[in-house]
């Protein structure tokens, strides 16, 4: 029979451990020195035949077994062998897991690189929604989670904007109905806020963490980097408000035993190098986790990062990995939230069809109660998928997962990191491309440099403190 291995991806640890990491089935698997010999036979694209290549081995009965295994594993296979069908998607209506609200369109800052009112903007301001979301279309919104929501026992709503806080009353609104309605259909309901932190009043502070909201603060560094992008449209930097506000914010969260708070950095060309970012973030400010986002730019913005950026921003990355994974050796948690999220999805086996869940478990809501795929594409009337009055439109749902399935994209076919990649984000395939459902083949070499950071992380914690990786078993 021709045989050959499957496409995947091969990484040691620092004590040369060799692992395999299989795209098919996102299982990684050690090879000891003997497997690892069988793999290398096989690395071939026509194939071997088993048969003589197994006469010629110095022990052919070991070989038969290694390579029975690692057939029975997915890891060789024959070579004329249909890849098992894959559902295009999971039954529809697929029950709605996460609402974002966009509670406000406005915003009291004009960051140069925003998405929602920069050059990448999707919406033309003379159709946008208005600016606040009204306490009918919150009440409204709940509602239509709670029917959409099938038999989930727990659910998440995230308040989104412009600023998030500029809307607070609608927050409020939407909570308190969300407890009621949670109750009346056995829902547990999560919160979830992303807000740049300039309004955080005490009142607000004290709503948040008494609703054990999740936080997350757009904030690109110290008081330099945050006034370079990040200012009021008056052109005065919004450091000096936000410092004290995300400093209290944080002392009382972790009086009451909050959940972790965290920064949220968006990456621009010639910005801080993220090593510095994150020592202020973390140890500075008091984040408990902080996340890099490269920025999501249009060709020829002069804030893109180029390819020298996203060779920095990946050995920065080395560096906080190391970090982190000296940490997990030592059981302890490190806030670089990047490599943590990949750590777990990688723990999990996570093979995504869909890059994320928008559109599937997840959607956005605008402010007059408009769904979109997320809260990116809220507004946008070409991706609009529904309204929370009138529940959604599945035909124009189903489509677009349907086009967006990774097996639409062969340009990913071949691709190792396929199977946490999955082609990625929507919306940054949309300013790029002009098509939500393109592959973002612009950052192919950043994404897979990431996934072989994760993998080689993920090999050292096995290697040094397996127990480390059970706080992802669920
Ligand atoms: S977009 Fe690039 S990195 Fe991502 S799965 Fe496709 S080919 Fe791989
Ligand atoms: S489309 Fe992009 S921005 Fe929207 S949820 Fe997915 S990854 Fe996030």
């Amino acid at each position: 029979m021709q045989l050959r291995t499957v496409l995947h991806r091969r990484f040691r640890d620092e004590s040369g451990t060799e692992f395999i990491y299989l795209a098919n089935s996102a299982a990684i698997l050690a090879l000891d020195e003997p497997t690892a010999a069988v793999v290398d036979a096989f690395v071939t694209e026509d194939g071997v035949d088993s048969e003589p290549w197994l006469k010629e081995q110095a022990k052919p009965s070991a070989s038969e077994l290694t390579l029975n295994d690692l057939i029975d594993l997915g890891a060789i296979r024959p070579v004329d062998e249909t890849p098992a069908p894959r559902a295009d998607l999971p039954p529809m209506p697929f029950p709605l897991a996460t609402l974002v609200l966009n509670v406000t369109n406005k915003c009291n800052l004009s960051c140069t690189y925003c998405y929602e009112y920069g050059e990448d903007k999707l919406f033309d301001e003379s159709t946008a929604g208005k600016a606040l979301m009204d306490e009918k279309t919150a009440r409204d919104s709940i509602d239509f989670l709670m029917r959409s929501s099938g038999d989930r026992p727990q659910v998440s709503i995230t308040f989104f904007g412009g600023e998030t806080l500029l809307n607070f009353e609608a927050i409020k609104t939407a909570v308190l109905y969300a407890e009621e309605q949670g109750a009346q259909n056995a829902k547990r309901v999560h919160y979830s806020l992303t807000t740049n932190a300039t309004l955080l009043t005490d009142d607000i502070v004290d709503f948040l963490t008494t609703h054990r909201f999740g936080i997350t603060v757009s904030i690109d560094g110290d008081k330099d980097e945050q006034d370079r992008h990040r200012s009021y449209k008056s052109g005065k930097g919004s450091y000096e408000v936000m410092e004290p506000r995300i400093k209290n914010l944080i002392k009382k969260n972790k009086e009451r035993n909050g959940r972790p708070i965290g920064a949220r950095v968006t990456v621009t060309a010639g910005a801080t190098p993220v090593v510095d970012t994150y020592r202020y973030l973390a140890g500075e400010l008091g984040f408990d986790e902080v996340g890099f986002a490269p920025v999501t730019a249009g060709l020829g913005r002069d804030y893109a990062l180029g390819e020298q950026g996203y060779e920095r921003l990946l050995h920065e990355f080395g560096v906080l990995g190391e970090e982190y994974v000296e940490a997990a050796g030592r059981g302890e948690s490190h806030g670089f939230s990047n490599l943590g999220d990949l750590v777990r999805e990688l723990h999990q086996g996570v093979n995504k069809a869909h890059p994320c869940g928008a559109g599937l478990g997840l959607v956005g809501v605008s402010t007059e109660g408009e769904i979109g795929l997320c809260h990116r594409f809220v507004e946008s009337k070409s991706h609009s998928i529904g309204t929370v009055q009138e529940g959604l439109d599945e035909k124009a749902r189903a489509e677009f997962l349907a086009q967006a399935h990774i097996d639409k994209k062969t340009d990913c076919a071949q691709c190792f990191a396929r199977p946490l990649c999955a082609g990625g984000c929507y919306h940054e395939a949309h300013v790029r491309y002009g098509k939500a459902t393109a592959a973002n083949l612009h950052y192919c070499d950043w994404i897979r440099g990431f996934i072989d950071l994760g993998l080689k992380s993920y090999g050292r914690i096995q290697a040094t403190n397996p127990a480390f990786l059970a706080r992802f078993d669920q």
